[in-house]
C-alpha cells in the first residue's frame, strides 16, 4: 500500500461573505465627528453648556443606536389597528399598537425630547434645555426611527405653543402632561388641519365653529390627522359668520376626554394605508359638536397655528437630516465592503464620487439644521429683534425645503449603492426611503414651503437680514487657506443678489415659477458660508479634521452651489402649457 505521504490539505481559508453584514455603529454620536465639532463651535464660550450637551447626545446616542433602532424595526413592521366598538357595540375608537411601539415611546418621552426645551428646569439644568441640543438629539433619533418623530415632534411643539398663546388655566391643566417623562401620565399632541378641500389651501377650512352657553363646539370632518389618537389637538375651524380665507379661523384645542372623564364628542373614521410612517397611526376624524377651547384672540388663529407648522416644519427638516445621516452609515459601511470586478465599491472612482457627494451633502444640511436651532433660540430670547425673528423664520424655510428633500434622495442613494438588496425589505434602505417622503409632504410640500420664502422676501424684506447674516460669517474668515472659498462665496451672494432681484421685480408668474430653486440656492449658500466659517474653526480647534473639512467644502461648492445658481439663472418664463398638458393624455 503506497501510503500518501504527501496529501496536502486544503488550508482552512477564512471565509468571506460575499454579502457584507450591515455594520451599525454602537453610539451615534461617538461616531458623528461632525456634529461634536459644529456643537464645539457653538458652544466655545459656554464649557459647561458644551459638556452637558455631549454628555446627553452621547447617552441618546447610545440609546438610539443599541436600543430604539431594532425596536423600531418590530414597531414598522407591526403597525396600529383601529378598534372601532367594543363588545357590546360602544363606540370606543381604540388604537392597537404593538408592545415595540409603546416600548420606543417610553424611551424617548422618558429621556425628556419633547420636554427638554418646554420645561422651566430640565432634569436639574436650572433652565430649560436649548433647541440647539434639542434638535441635535431629534436628528440622532430620525436615524433610526420615522414614526413616532412625529406625534413626538406635534408634542414637543404643541406644550411650546400653549406655552406662548394659551390661558393660564389651559398651561396649567396641560403642560404638565404634555411635558411628562413618565409615559402613563404623558398627553401627546397633534394637529388636525387638512380637510378634502385642501392642506395646502387652508382658508378653505370647512370646519364650523359654534358658540354655547359654556364654550365652542366644533362640526366637520378632517382628512389627515397623524397621531389621530392624540390626547389633545390643535385645529382650526370657523365661528359662524366669521370671514372666508385663513382670517376667519380660529385655533382650538381640542381634548380627546374631558375633564369628567368622558370621551369627547368625535370619531376616528378610519386609518390611512400610508407609504411610511407605518409604526404610527395617521386617520381621518369627524368632530359632532365636540367640546373645543378657544385659543385667544379669535382673530389670530391662523397666525398663531403658523408658530405651530413652524415648529413641526423645523421638526420634518430635522426628519431629513436624519435620513441624509442615516444613509451616509449605510452607503459608506456598504460600499466599504462589498466587492465588485475584484475591488471594494468604494475604490470604484465613479462610486467613491458618488459617496463623496452624500458625505458632504449630509454635512451640509447637519450644518444648516444646527444653525436653524441656534437661531430659534436667538429668536426666543427676550433681547431677540425683529431680524432674529425674521431670520430665524427663513432658516425654518430653507431647511425644510432644502433638508426634506435631500433627506430622499440621500435614501435613494443609499439603497442604489446597496444594489438589488436595497429593494429587499430584510435590509433598511426601503423602509429608509418609504418613511423620508412623508417630511417633503407634510406640513406644505417643496412649493408651499418656497412661496413663504416669497412671502419673507417680499413682504417682510428679509434679502437683507439673509445677505448680513452671511457677512457677518464671512468677516469672521481669515485663515489664507480659505481666502479662495471666501471669495467664491462673496462673489456667489452678488450673484444670487441679482438673481432674486430679478425674479422679485418680475411678474407673480416668474417668481412662483422660479421659487423652489431660489430656495435651494438660499439654503445651499447658506450651509456653503456655514461649513467655510466652521472649517475656520476647527484650524483651531482640531487640524486634522479641518485638513478633512477643507476638502468637503471645495466639494460642497463645486457639485452643490455651483449647479445651484447656475440652474436659477436659467429659470424664464416660458410659452403657455395649457395646451402640452392637454395633449398628455
Ligand atoms: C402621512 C401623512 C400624514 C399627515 N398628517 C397630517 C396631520 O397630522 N395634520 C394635517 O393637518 N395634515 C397632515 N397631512 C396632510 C399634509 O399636510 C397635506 O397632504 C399637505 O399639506 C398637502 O395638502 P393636500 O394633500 O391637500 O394637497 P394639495 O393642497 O391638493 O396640493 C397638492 C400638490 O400641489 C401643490 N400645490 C398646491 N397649491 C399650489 C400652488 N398654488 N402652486 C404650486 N403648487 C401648489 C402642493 O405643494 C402639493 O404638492 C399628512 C399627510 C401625510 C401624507
Amino acid at each position: 500500500m503506497t501510503a500518501k505521504l504527501f496529501k496536502v490539505e486544503p488550508q482552512a481559508v477564512p471565509e468571506v461573505h460575499p454579502i457584507p453584514e450591515p455594520t451599525f455603529p454602537t453610539n451615534l454620536y461617538e461616531t458623528d465627528r461632525h456634529l461634536q465639532v459644529v456643537l464645539a463651535r457653538y458652544l466655545q464660550s459656554d464649557p459647561e453648556g458644551r459638556h452637558w450637551v455631549a454628555d446627553m447626545l452621547r447617552e441618546w446616542g447610545e440609546i438610539c443606536a443599541q436600543q430604539i433602532e431594532p425596536l423600531y424595526l418590530e414597531a414598522e413592521r407591526n403597525g396600529p389597528t383601529l378598534k372601532q366598538f367594543d363588545r357590546r357595540g360602544e363606540r370606543v375608537d381604540e388604537l392597537i399598537f404593538h408592545p415595540a411601539y409603546h416600548a420606543i415611546g417610553q424611551l424617548v418621552y422618558g429621556f425628556g425630547l419633547a420636554a427638554m426645551s418646554n420645561v422651566a428646569n430640565f432634569k436639574g439644568l436650572g433652565r430649560p434645555t436649548s433647541q440647539l441640543a434639542k434638535f441635535a438629539a431629534m436628528y440622532q433619533f430620525c436615524q433610526v426611527e420615522g414614526s413616532i418623530s412625529c406625534p413626538l415632534s406635534m408634542t414637543d411643539i404643541m406644550a411650546r405653543t400653549l406655552n406662548k398663546f394659551a390661558s393660564q388655566e389651559i398651561i396649567q391643566r396641560y403642560l404638565p402632561r404634555l411635558t411628562s417623562l413618565d409615559y402613563e401620565q404623558l398627553y401627546t399632541g397633534a394637529m388636525f388641519m387638512t380637510e378634502k378641500v385642501g392642506g395646502s389651501d387652508v382658508g378653505a377650512t370647512t370646519t364650523s365653529a359654534h358658540r354655547t352657553e359654556d364654550g365652542w363646539e366644533l362640526s366637520g370632518d378632517k382628512w389627515f390627522c397623524s397621531n389621530v389618537g392624540a390626547d389633545l389637538i390643535l385645529t382650526l375651524a370657523r365661528p359662524e359668520g366669521a370671514v372666508a380665507r385663513t382670517q376667519g379661523l380660529g385655533l382650538f384645542l381640542v381634548p380627546r376626554f374631558l375633564p369628567d372623564g368622558h370621551r369627547n364628542s368625535y370619531v376616528i373614521n378610519r386609518l390611512k394605508d400610508k407609504l411610511g410612517t407605518r409604526g404610527m397611526a395617521s386617520g381621518e376624524v369627524t368632530f359632532n359638536r365636540a367640546t373645543a377651547y378657544l385659543i385667544e384672540p379669535l382673530e389670530r388663529g391662523f397666525v398663531m397655528m403658523m408658530e405651530m407648522v413652524n415648529g413641526t416644519r423645523l421638526h420634518s427638516g430635522v426628519g431629513g437630516v436624519g435620513t441624509l445621516r442615516r444613509s451616509v452609515i449605510e452607503a459608506t459601511q456598504h460600499a466599504r465592503s462589498r466587492r465588485s470586478f475584484r475591488r471594494t465599491l468604494a475604490e470604484h472612482p465613479l462610486i467613491s464620487r458618488q459617496l463623496s457627494r452624500l458625505i458632504v451633502d449630509s454635512e451640509a444640511t447637519t450644518s444648516l439644521m444646527l444653525a436653524t436651532a441656534q437661531a430659534l433660540d436667538v429668536a426666543d430670547s427676550p433681547a431677540a429683534s425683529r431680524a432674529d425673528s425674521l431670520i430665524s423664520r427663513l432658516l425654518i424655510s430653507l431647511l425644510k425645503r432644502y433638508g426634506t428633500e435631500h433627506g430622499v434622495k440621500g435614501a435613494q442613494a443609499a439603497l442604489e449603492l446597496r444594489g438589488g438588496n436595497g429593494y429587499i425589505e430584510d435590509w433598511p434602505n426601503a423602509r429608509i426611503l418609504r418613511d423620508s417622503y412623508v417630511n417633503i409632504i407634510w406640513e406644505g410640500g417643496i412649493n408651499m414651503v418656497s412661496f413663504d420664502v416669497l412671502r419673507l422676501l417680499g413682504r417682510e424684506g428679509v434679502w437683507g437680514i439673509y445677505a448680513a447674516a452671511i457677512e457677518k460669517e464671512l468677516a469672521g474668515i481669515h485663515n489664507s487657506a480659505l481666502a479662495d472659498s471666501v471669495a467664491e462665496l462673496r462673489q456667489a451672494l452678488t450673484n444670487l443678489e441679482q438673481e432674486t432681484e430679478r425674479i422679485m421685480t418680475g411678474s407673480r408668474e416668474l417668481q412662483e415659477i422660479a421659487a423652489p430653486q431660489l430656495t435651494e440656492t438660499m439654503a445651499t449658500l447658506y450651509a456653503a458660508v456655514l461649513r467655510v466659517a466652521e472649517t475656520e474653526f476647527c484650524f483651531g480647534y482640531d487640524s486634522a479634521w479641518a485638513e478633512r473639512s477643507l476638502q468637503s467644502v471645495q466639494c460642497y461648492l463645486t457639485d452643490f452651489l455651483h449647479p445651484a445658481l447656475h440652474n436659477l439663472t436659467q429659470i424664464k418664463l416660458e410659452a403657455d402649457s395649457t395646451e402640452l398638458i392637454n395633449g398628455a393624455v
